[in-house]
């Protein structure tokens, strides 16, 4: 009897790849010459200047002043929530609908997520529950907005850019400004991203971006928190490599962390930036065919893009009618050797946020049931996308 049961093809977390993946990475730059600078040099940890390189070069696209990278976009969630000063038993408002890491990062901090529902119309965080939250249910006590249910000061807001596209941060921006609130943003899933003509990343106090596997552009793993204020930069800087307090000893007054970036993460990082304005427009292009290819289907409807915005289209989405079941389909594409991905189950309704407060929640919660985001590389050939179009619309019309 053999000891060790070999894998089946289809266990969990080992399946063979899709022959059309979902997002998968891009590296046809010179990440191969950057790579090989850092092995001929010797700087492979996070010492050297390739770290440096690589946050110079993303501050510059995004035309922010400071930049600090980190060791994944959870990472740089926690560290620049501690620099926003969330403290255990605070409260940040943060959406229903987002992946699973902006919530963890609340919590990693010791504070409480609130739930804010996607509005129906961008399907991004509704500035209108915002509003209804911090005027109807807060008031201010000792100099800070306090939730008046928990008595928990209210600290921040963390807006997450879904899918590509921008939250509406002017609205936002208005509603923390009124109430004294932090912004962070999480773009994660948005670098290249536009808002009323300026790029999401760009409006918080701090925010944060993800360069994992999927994502836009990728390090294999990694993340950077952006910021104009130096001192908050210095902040998540010092937080990310251990509080380290002196240059040569070790001497440490708060508890840190190593959340750092390696030189051969960055070097990754710089070959795939160089090549970022190409894998916008080529997404942008993907965009324009999916959409045309759906239009003439009544049963589903692309996902929303506000004259307000230009989206980054990181994940194409469709959403189906009501009534028809998103996972149900992306299993049936999965077995037509395309990956399709249905969005994230809506935190509210995760074990360990089933008794946070929820404001709304049935945008999010419908959005969960119909919606399903198409293969989106940024190298998708056109032949690819046009099997995605071919496959997809027989299921749809089955
Ligand atoms: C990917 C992602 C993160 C986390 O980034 P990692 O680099 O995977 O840690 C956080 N927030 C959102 C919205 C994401 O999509």
């Amino acid at each position: 009897m053999p000891i060790v049961q070999a894998p089946t093809p289809c266990e969990p977390g080992r399946a063979a790849r899709p022959r059309i993946p979902l997002h998968a990475p891009a590296l046809s730059g010179r990440e191969w010459a950057y790579v090989k600078e850092c092995l001929d040099s010797g700087w492979v940890s996070s010492a050297g200047p390739m770290v440096g390189r690589f946050e110079q070069m993303v501050a510059a696209w995004l035309g922010r002043r400071h930049a600090v990278a980190t060791s994944s976009g959870t990472t740089a969630l926690h560290l620049a929530l501690l620099a926003a000063g969330v403290e255990p038993d605070d409260e940040v408002l943060v959406p229903s609908l987002t992946f699973v890491a902006t919530a963890n990062a609340v919590r990693y901090c010791g504070a409480w997520p609130v739930f804010v529902d996607a509005d129906a119309a961008t399907w991004q965080m509704a500035p209108q529950r915002l509003s209804e939250f911090v005027t109807t249910r807060c008031q201010v006590r000792q100099g800070a907005l306090r939730n008046r249910r928990s008595g928990r000061r209210v600290r921040a807001i963390l807006p997450v850019h879904l899918l590509g596209h921008p939250c509406d941060m002017d609205a936002i921006g208005e509603i923390a400004r009124r109430h004294a609130l932090w912004v962070v943003e999480d773009a994660a899933q948005s670098l290249g991203a536009v808002c009323r003509g300026r790029k999401a990343g760009t409006f918080g106090d701090l925010a944060c971006l993800s360069f994992n596997g999927n994502k836009v552009i990728t390090t294999g793993g990694g993340g950077m928190v952006v910021t104009d204020d130096l001192a908050l930069a210095e902040r998540v800087r010092y937080l990310s490599t251990q509080a380290k307090d002196h240059p040569m000893e070790y001497i440490h007054a708060s508890i840190g962390y190593n959340y750092r970036l390696s030189s051969l993460q960055a070097a990754l990082g710089c070959g795939q930036l160089e090549q970022l304005d190409g894998h916008l427009q080529r997404k942008a292009r993907m965009a324009v065919r999916y959409r045309e290819a759906f239009a003439d289907r009544p049963n589903v409807a692309p996902m929303p893009s506000a004259s307000w915005a230009s989206p980054a289209w990181w994940l194409f989405t469709l959403r189906l009618a009501p009534g028809r079941d998103a996972g149900d389909l992306v299993t049936r594409v999965a077995a037509r050797g395309i990956e399709a991905r249905r969005l994230w189950r809506p935190l509210p309704r995760l074990p360990m946020y089933r008794a946070a407060e929820q404001l709304g929640g049935e945008v999010a919660d419908a959005l969960y049931a119909q919606a399903f985001s198409l293969p989106s590389s940024p190298a998708l050939s056109s032949d690819d996308q046009e099997t995605v179009i071919e496959v997809v619309r027989e299921l749809l019309s089955s």
